[in-house]
Formats: C-alpha cells, structure tokens, sequence
C-alpha cells in the first residue's frame, strides 16, 4: 500500500495501481473516453487529465502509476477547462446527430459534453472527409461519429486477437478502417460485434433489422414466430434502468407477444436439442474413434474465426447447427408440417445476444426446408428498441411463459449463454448415458465455470477419463488450440465461445459505458442471472425435456438419425483471409 492524498483527503492504496483505479477505490470519479480496462490504456483522449503536485502539466490518471506521498487534483479549475476544451476539440470534428443517434442517451461523449456544458460550437473549421462502410452483414461504422479513441482496434487486436482494424493514415486524415481501407467485407472480421460494445459513441452499431420484423409482423399472410436466445434474458433490462444481472424471462416473453409475434418460443428448446446431438455425437466419437477433441459449433463468430485462421480444425467442429440455426431448421420443417403450412408463409426470427448471427444466417448449408432456417435476426439492443418505439412499459409487464411446443428448456439450456454453459450441459447428458442412465449422475460441473478465458477440468466417467477445455474470447481461443497443435495439451472435448465470458456479453447485448466496464464485471453478474434459472428448473439435463423426447418420437426418431443429420447438421469450408 502506499499513502497518497486525493483533493487534500489520505487515502492508502495498493501499490502499483494507476490514478485512476486509486482515486476509483476511493469512490472519486474521473472521467475517461478512450481507456478500457485491461485492453486499452493508452494515455490518449485527455479526458481523464489530473494534476500532481510537483508535475509540470496535467497527467493521464488511466497510465499514470501512485507513489508514496502523492498529491493529487482531480477537479481544479484548470482540469475541468482542460477537459471542456478537449470535449469540444473532439465536436468541432464530429457529425452531431444526436436527436436520432442510435446511441443517444447511452453515448459517453454525450454524456461527458452535457455534465461539462460544453460549447459545441467553440471551434468550427475543415472536417477530414470520412465514408460509411456498411459492407458487412452485421455492422455499419460511421467514422463521422468516431473519436479515435481506438477502443473497438483493442477489443478487435486484444481480445478476439484478430486485428482487422486499425488506424489509417496520420495527423488530421486519420480514419479507423481496414488495411487499405478495404470493406470490412472483405477482410477476415468474423462479426463478433466486440468492436460495437467497445465503442463509447455511435460511430459503430449493428445493422438495424427491427423494419423488417415489423413488415413481417403486419403481413396478414405470414406466421411470423421468435426465438430468445438464453442470454438476452439477462441483459435486456438493463435496457429500461434495471440493474446488471437482472432475469427478466418473463417480461421479454410478455413484450415480445405484446409486439405482435404470433408465437413466442425459446431458443432453450434448440439448446437441448443441440445437446441431444452434440452429446451423441461425442459419444460416438469416443466410441468408434472419431475425430477429437469434439469441437463445440454454436458460436458463429469461432465458426467463421476457425474458418479463417484454423482450417486444420475443421474436422473436430460438431456438425450441429448453432441452437439459433436448429430452431429455424425445426419451424420450417416439423412445425410447418404440425401447422400444415408452406415454409414459406412462416416467417422466422431470432433475438440474439450477438452479432454475428446475422452472418450466420446466411451462410451456405442453412436452410433445412430449402428456405432460410431463420430469415431475420435482431439483437437484444434492438429488441429493446422496438419495445421502447412500441410503447410497450416493459418494467411493469407481467411475467409470461413461452407457446408451446418449441418453447420449453431444461436448467442445461439456459446455461448456453454463459462460457462453460454448453460443456457442462453436454457432460450433464453424456455422462448420464455413459454411466448407464442413472438419475443420480452428476448434474454441475463447476470446474467449467467462471469468466476466466481458458479452463479446463478432467472427470473419471464410468472408469474413463474425460478431459475438456473451454475458451472464451478468441485470443483465448487461440492460445489453446496453439497448446492443443503443439501437443502441450490434449483433450477429448472442446467449448469455444467467440466473445469472452460468452454469450451474456455478446456483441449485440446492452452495452454499458466504460464506467460501469472498467469496474463491475458485466460477465460474471449476467451468468448468475442464468446459473440462477438454472437452479430453480425442476428439469437441468437436456435429454429431460418433454417437448424435444416427443420431437424425436414424432419426427427424428433417434439424435443423429439420418433425419436429423439432414435437419440439424451442417458443413464448413475453410475460407481465404482476405478477399
Ligand atoms: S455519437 Fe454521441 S455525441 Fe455523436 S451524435 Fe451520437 S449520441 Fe450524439
Ligand atoms: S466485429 Fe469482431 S472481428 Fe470484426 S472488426 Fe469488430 S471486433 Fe474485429
Ligand atoms: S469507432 Fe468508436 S471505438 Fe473505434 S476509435 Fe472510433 S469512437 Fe473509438
């Protein structure tokens, strides 16, 4: 510990620690735009500037490291000017559209220019000539809106280890943009939407598909059904001012009926579907001397990262659909024929906590009925736009339960959405048939468990050792499967998740300000929301659940039936890095 004071107050705190995490500690606020913990200190915005007694000029407080005996300033006359001034240095150069800003009243510059009155007009001159790249399926960036903060370049180089983005040219022509300034399109992004949560303005969002469910929705000639991924349940409040890990299951079940679907189902139901095959398909593996480690396939934003960097993978992924891309697969195919509808006349739509399923949806080898699988796909942000727009007062919405058939889930299911959830889903049901379909085998397996980017876990199951990994995030999916090619590790089993803690911090959740980011971690406390409903479902293992037993029965037959391989599975080719 050292002892510093802080605005003439002695505060004791741990060595080492930045002005910043300091003065945080000491419940004092100083306020940042380009700095995000853990990826992105860089000391560039100015926004965070402090005075320290005996320094020359204002510090960065996010790189700037405590000492014994220091005295430190976070809201001098001369710092709070500073910052104004730096604030409207950042507007002369910005597109301020922020009446229809798809970030108004979450944008962090908003937020900053209103707490410090700031004058938008104070410098007024040339702006450097910037263009839109809406090229990709699942994202648009708007460099009239962009602050050079190079958050989203971290998020996309550090935490997904990939790297498409970064800055172009220098001094006042400098763009965030592609090598070359090549279409996003074109260069090996693989949509996980990292870039858009990282963001603090509006200068990056998801494409906004919320006309098209609407169109959908006011078509008299269209069944138009939803699917929620697990993981929006635990964010989507935070959307209406609920705290971070709040369940909202019922309320978004109500809000989406309420919206006008004409059936609201669960992406649960294809979670346990999915473990139903994936689980089989392991088993298989093991027993016949298949390729291994089996590789987990639900994520779309690892699919296309293995595709791109890791073709020599291609064999270990699962061939199962992602549970998105099941559940379609099963309404334009089983409940079309139990509708004795067209699959056409069924119109059927996702809400996922990511951004890459709008990549995912159209990939090749998706489409069971010989249409789309899923035809649109909208994020937990937008979901909760269309809420907002359709007046519909989400906090007091009664909580509601899903239609049936397709809306149904075990505790295995909902458990998808946060990193380690698919795993022990899948050992909850393996290791249950491998120890002869005992009630009593176990249900948690919590070594998988936790935000942390790589663990792994060996179980003796039925006198046989079962060793499994799980990653989250690319860059740790890249550590491990270097380990697993250079032979320093070896495993039966694999989950990977694009995003870091998986899904309940995909790219198209609630994004919340770096304020909240750099302090609270957002992972852990929407995996509770999950491990929580978990818990209270009388039924945890997937192979329980009523509803998909009577699928197979009525339609399948068997997990990995010739049916179902026709239904539920897929391909993957690998893909050129750059176009
Ligand atoms: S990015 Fe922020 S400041 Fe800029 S227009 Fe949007 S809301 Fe307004
Ligand atoms: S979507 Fe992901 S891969 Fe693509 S630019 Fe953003 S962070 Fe990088
Ligand atoms: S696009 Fe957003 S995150 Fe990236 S540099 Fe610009 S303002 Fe920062």
């Amino acid at each position: 510990m050292v002892n510093i004071k802080i605005n003439g107050v002695d505060y004791s705190v741990a060595d080492g620690s930045t002005i910043l995490e300091a003065a945080r500690a000491a419940g004092i606020k100083i306020p940042t735009l380009c700095y995000l913990k853990d990826i992105n200190a860089i000391g560039a915005c100015r926004i965070c500037v402090v005075e320290v007694k005996g320094a020359r000029t204002p510090v960065a407080a996010c790189v700037y490291p405590v000492n014994e005996g220091m005295e430190i300033f976070t809201n001098t006359p001369k710092i709070i000017e500073s910052r104004k001034t730096t604030l409207e240095l950042i507007l002369s150069n910005h597109k301020k559209e922020c009446l229809s800003c798809v970030r108004s009243g979450s944008c962090e510059l908003q937020e900053l220019c209103y707490e410090y009155g700031v004058d938008e007009t104070n410098f007024v001159g040339e702006n450097p000539a910037v263009e839109m790249d809406e090229s990709a399926a699942h994202m648009v960036r708007d460099n009239s809106k962009c602050i050079l903060c190079r958050r989203c370049v971290a998020a996309c180089a550090v935490t997904q280890g990939i790297g498409v983005i970064g800055a172009n040219e220098r001094g006042f022509a400098t763009q965030i943009a592609s090598p070359f300034d090549m279409d996003l399109a074109d260069t090996a992004c693989v949509s996980c939407g990292q870039c858009i949560t990282a963001c603090p303005t509006g200068a990056l969002r998801e494409k906004d598909d919320t006309d098209k469910v609407r169109d959908a929705i006011a078509d008299p000639d269209k069944i138009v059904v939803v699917q929620a991924a697990p993981a929006v349940r635990a964010s989507l409040g935070e959307a209406f001012g609920m705290p971070i890990g709040t369940n909202v299951e019922g309320k978004m079940i109500a809000a989406m009926r309420r919206l006008g679907f004409d059936k609201v189902f669960d992406t649960n139901f294809s979670a346990d579907l999915t473990i139903m095959e994936e689980a089989t398909e392991f088993l298989n593996r093991v027993q016949n001397g298949g390729k291994l480690p089996l590789i987990t396939s639900c994520s779309p934003g690892w699919i296309r990262y293995c595709e791109n960097y890791f073709p020599e993978f291609l064999d270990n992924l699962s061939t199962c659909k992602s549970p998105q891309q099941m559940f379609g697969a099963v309404v334009k195919t089983y409940y079309a024929e139990k509708l004795g509808k067209d699959p056409k006349d069924i119109i059927s739509v996702s809400v996922m906590p990511c951004t890459a399923k709008k990549y995912e949806i159209r990939r090749d080898d998706q489409s069971a009925a010989g249409v789309p699988d899923v035809d649109i796909t909208i994020t937990t942000r937008e979901l909760s736009r269309m809420i907002k727009q359709a007046g519909i007062m989400f906090e007091d919405l009664p909580d509601e339960k899903c239609d049936s058939p397709l809306g149904s889930g075990t505790g295995a299911a909902v458990i998808f959405g946060a990193t380690g959830g698919v795993m022990e889903a899948a050992l909850r049901t393996a290791v249950w048939k491998l120890t002869g379909e005992n009630s009593d085998s176990p249900v948690e397996f919590k070594d998988v468990r936790g935000v942390e980017g790589i663990k792994e876990a060996e179980y003796d199951v039925a006198g046989k050792k079962v060793r499994v990994a799980v990653a989250s995030g690319l860059a740790n999916a890249k550590a491990l499967l270097r380990k697993v090619q250079s032979g320093e590790a070896s495993y039966d089993f694999i989950e990977i998740m694009g995003c870091p803690g998986g899904c309940v911090n995909g790219g198209g959740q609630i994004i919340q300000p770096a304020s909240v980011r750099n302090f609270v971690d957002i992972r852990a406390e929407r995996a509770k929301v999950l491990y929580g409903i978990d818990e209270k479902n009388p039924l945890r293992r997937s192979h329980e659940n009523p509803d998909v037993q009577a699928l197979y029965k009525e339609y399948f037959g068997e997990p990995n039936s010739h049916k179902a391989h026709e239904v539920l599975h897929t391909s993957y080719q690998a893909k050129k890095l750059y176009k």
